[in-house]
């Protein structure tokens, strides 16, 4: 069974640790300005004479209300109008970037985030997903995975409707924490009745699959004020939940300096709100997909788990791992074939560059063949717990223990503190080493650096 976790505290203390989430291999921390628009556009022509399928990711930076947490990328106003002439750009970059790509090659996920993206109004959403459909070859069917972000304080019932009407069949609801002392903590109130309006019109309206978002270790969180949270959020019935552990990195992300460090849960308390979280969806028949995500047997997620058909990509868990990877916006990063490309996070110099015609590339990377048999490794383990070192020799024409004989003394040790299996024929993360697979993952990393390891979470 792919949902079996075991939890032990003695083996969590030991191997907890700073880590990557591993959305990418290797991870944005190793992007560097080497390069440029010229290295995305030669890999859009791979990309169009493979006629590979796509994955878009559009980023809408804007949000009318700063959450204290927060570690996005994006631009807090009021001003509604900013978002016009950012749209007037978006557009220019979508051109740019479509005239590249044959009209064949079909959109099969889509996905808005943010920010907020309901903060366009209805005429902007309305234009961009003309716009996005006038270059790109966006599914008429409702085949594709076609998601939006979602703060329930920023829509409504029309706004549900609107956004199925565009094509949407996916919504990801940001919640974090129904408690409203912790939600005065971090400046984000909202009220179960808000949500609950917003998933009952998803349902509604057919909408394939709500996603819910929690983050444990807020201030004020204790553990029985999040289990309450954990149980108003099971009636909702999300298909997914993504359950994310708070860095505090305030001297990183300027906003968490105005949360008070004294009223955060201490490391022990925050491992036990893991733990309760884990008992009640579980009990509730939720399966642990992987790092921060689980999700009930009959979504797609688990069921692409079960079928050893699952990836990870910078939109987290997918089953659209074959795709190449647009990302537009002000921050977006691509995955073109083996080039990983970011634009820049300033939003004034990517609007500027586009007011230029130019696209807004500012880093990225080109994955070696090194890169290559990492990045599937790690990919393997992340998304399926076991690892068959036959499929890797014959797929990358190598000898699996020769080629990592580095790291081999480590892996025995992790096998001795029962975290893996480790045999002739491969590598199995033990249920009890499931939460921990981050640091089996790191072992593979040869990119990791310890001064970098501070800039992640911890591991739990
Ligand atoms: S958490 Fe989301 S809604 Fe809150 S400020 Fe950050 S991007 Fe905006």
């Amino acid at each position: 069974m792919l949902d079996s976790l075991v939890w032990d505290a003695e083996l969590i203390r030991r191997h907890d640790q700073p880590g990557p989430r591993y959305t990418s291999y290797p991870t944005a921390v190793q992007f560097d300005n080497q390069v440029s628009a010229f290295d995305l556009l030669h890999a859009l022509r791979d990309s169009r004479k493979a006629l590979r399928p796509l994955s878009l990711y559009v980023h809408l930076p804007f949000c009318a209300h700063i959450c204290y947490y927060c570690a996005c990328n994006k631009v807090i106003t009021k001003d509604r109008g900013r978002a016009q002439a950012y749209l007037q750009r978006l557009e220019q970059e979508i051109q740019l970037i479509a005239c590249h790509l044959d009209p064949r090659q079909s959109v099969q996920q889509l996905h808005l985030g943010g920010g907020t993206p309901t903060f366009l109004n209805h005429d902007e959403l309305r234009q961009l997903m003309a716009s996005l459909r006038s270059h790109f070859n966006l599914r008429l069917d409702d085949g594709g995975d076609y998601g939006i972000e979602i703060d329930p304080r920023e829509a409504d019932w029309s706004t549900m409707g609107l956004l199925r009407e565009l094509g949407f069949n996916r919504v990801s609801i940001g919640v974090q924490d129904f408690d409203p002392l912790v939600q005065r903590a971090v400046n984000r109130l909202q009220t179960l009745d808000e949500t609950r309006a917003i998933i009952e019109a998803a349902r509604t309206l057919q909408f394939r699959s709500v996603n819910l978002d929690l983050i444990y270790g807020l201030p004020r969180q204790t553990v029985d004020s999040f289990a309450r949270t954990v149980d108003e959020v099971i009636q909702l019935q999300p298909d997914r939940l993504s359950v994310f552990n708070y860095a505090h990195l305030p001297e990183r992300f300027p906003p968490q300096r105005r949360i008070d460090h004294v009223e955060l849960p201490p490391p022990g308390v925050k491992l036990q709100m893991l733990k309760g979280t884990i008992e009640q969806l579980t009990a509730a028949g939720y399966r642990y997909i992987g790092m921060d995500h689980f999700a009930l047997p009959d979504d797609d997620l688990a069921i692409a788990q079960e079928e050893g058909q699952l990836q990870r990509n910078f939109q987290g868990y997918t089953t659209h791992g074959h795709c190449d990877l647009i990302g537009l916006g002000v921050s977006a990063i691509s995955q073109v074939g083996d080039l990983y490309s970011q634009n820049s996070s300033d939003v004034n110099e990517y609007q500027n560059t586009l007011a230029g015609a130019q696209l807004a590339t500012a880093r990225g990377l080109n994955c070696d063949a090194d890169d290559r048999l990492r990045r599937a490794v790690i990919q393997q383990l992340i998304c399926h717990f076991e690892l068959d070192f036959a499929a890797f020799e014959q797929r990358f024409g190598i000898e699996f223990r020769g080629y990592f004989a580095a790291i081999w003394a480590q892996l025995q040790q992790m096998q001795g503190d029962g975290l893996i299996e480790l045999d002739a024929v491969g590598i199995r993360v033990k249920p009890v080493g499931r939460l921990l697979v981050r640091s089996v993952c790191m072992l593979f990393d040869a990119h990791l650096a310890p001064q970098d390891q501070q800039r992640f979470s911890r591991v739990i």
